[in-house]
């Protein structure tokens, strides 16, 4: 028994407590899509799943689930030993189809998805740049691959570009110091310069601050200077654009220009708007083929269940069938909310998508609003250090299409009152 480790991990847990930065797990069931109960019985209204389209609690996904448990509660195996079930084949083509992609690839969540893709494809002499914003997921992809990592200023593409020079000039001295030293061995020179490969990779919908990454931009960035773009939708597939496509129709919408053809990857998640779980990643087939061959997280971990992967699969029909329904729903109660709030005060961060930050400032007070919501029935996260800077807590909002505008309305409300209440006791 290691005592010295039991201290250590003890004096970190305390430090974190006098923090006020203790995490917990509440346990809570969903009755609906926006209402959860916890143990106690006491009902909530919810303001921080990525449940963006209600679909968890919509009959048909339910039933799907049911129906697929007869084949099975487990997928029993990898995809490559045991084989792959019809569900996982049928989903992939009906994500492809969507996207407009050649390819899919389903991994089990969206956060192996970013580590499977990332390092498998980035190697040792690869240079990755990186929005300083992006998810957990990507960074800690980039951290397990080889490959050397440039942090560019969040959505700052003239940073971006710097940087991207900056590696070129490196480059460049590195291969002539090679060459003077294996003295005009040509081989070696072309090889050097062929084998390094330049990857962006972003969000698309960031997650803490529900932004939208300068996607047009990149793309330019990433012709220009031959890198290979990957974005992270997954806060954005089912939520932005007007079919809910994503980040590249949102642009599309925008500015008539299709950007698909100009990213090479899109990557995203199974559990936000398609309400199950697992992760994807989409684009040209060669790519997949190389990922089946060689991504660890694919290769060694057992499959989604036939029920997660149907009820995925409908979600996203559903989607296809009704967009125009849920999404005019989803936008109504985003700008409602939204309008609501900065009226009544609140310093709340412009933008389109239902995630609503609410900046506060010292992390106490954003917990102690919190925690005056939750007894006002109300769910909300605080977000504070270390997932944003010292100083800068937050509440952190996400509105739904199922949530009624009666439910936003009250809601504001009651988030005003305790602003206010909390205001006058500084
Ligand atoms: C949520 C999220 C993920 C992780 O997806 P999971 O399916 O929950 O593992 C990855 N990337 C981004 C940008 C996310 O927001």
């Amino acid at each position: 028994m290691n005592k010295n480790l039991e201290n250590q991990i003890k004096e970190e847990l305390e430090e974190i407590n006098q923090k006020n930065l203790t995490r917990k797990i509440d346990n809570l069931r969903f009755v609906t899509s926006t209402r959860a109960i916890d143990e106690n019985g006491k009902e909530y209204l919810v303001y921080g799943t990525n449940n963006y389209l209600g679909l968890t609690h919509h009959p048909d996904v339910i039933k799907s689930a049911q129906t697929a448990s007869v084949n099975g509660t487990g997928s029993t195996g990898s995809r490559l030993t045991t084989g792959g079930t019809f569900e996982a084949h049928e989903l992939e083509k009906n994500i492809s189809s969507f996207k407009a992609t050649e390819s899919t690839l389903l991994f089990n969540t969206g956060y192996m998805t970013n580590l499977g893709v990332i390092y498998t494809l980035c190697k040792k002499g690869d240079v990755i740049f990186s929005d300083r914003l992006n998810h957990a997921s990507i960074i800690d992809g980039i951290k397990i691959s080889k490959a050397d990592v440039k942090i560019y200023k969040h959505k700052d593409t003239d940073d971006l570009e710097r940087l991207i020079q900056e590696a070129v000039e490196e480059n460049k001295t590195k291969n002539l110091t090679n060459n003077t030293q294996n003295n005009t061995n040509e081989e070696n020179k072309t090889e050097n310069e062929n084998s390094q490969n330049f990857f962006i990779i972003t969000d698309g919908v960031f997650s803490m601050d529900g932004d939208i990454a300068p996607l047009p931009e990149l793309t330019e960035i990433a012709e220009k200077y031959n890198c290979c773009l990957i974005i992270d939708d997954a806060h954005a597939t089912g939520v932005i654009g007007k079919t809910g496509k994503g980040t590249v129709e949102y642009y599309k919408d925008k500015t008539g220009t299709d950007l698909t053809p100009y990213v090479d990857l899109q990557i995203g998640t199974l559990s936000k708007a398609l309400a199950s779980e697992g992760g994807y990643v989409t684009g040209k087939k060669i790519y997949m083929d190389y990922l089946i061959n060689k991504s660890r997280p694919f290769i060694f971990s057992t499959a989604l269940s036939p029920a997660t992967l149907a009820s995925a699969n409908t979600a996203l029909n559903l989607l296809r069938e009704n967009h125009e329904e849920y999404l005019s729903a989803l936008r109504r109660n985003t700008r409602r909310m939204r309008e609501l709030l900065s009226a009544g005060g609140l310093n709340v961060v412009e933008g389109e998508t239902p995630i609503i930050p609410i900046i506060i400032g010292p992390a106490k007070l954003a917990g102690e609003f919190a925690q005056k919501l939750e007894e006002e029935g109300i769910l909300v996260s605080a977000i504070r250090p270390p997932s944003v800077p010292d100083g800068e807590s937050r509440l952190r909002l996400t509105i739904i299409a199922t949530h009624t505008i009666e439910e936003i309305e009250y809601t504001a409300d009651i988030v005003i009152r305790i602003w206010n209440e909390l205001k006058t006791e500084k």
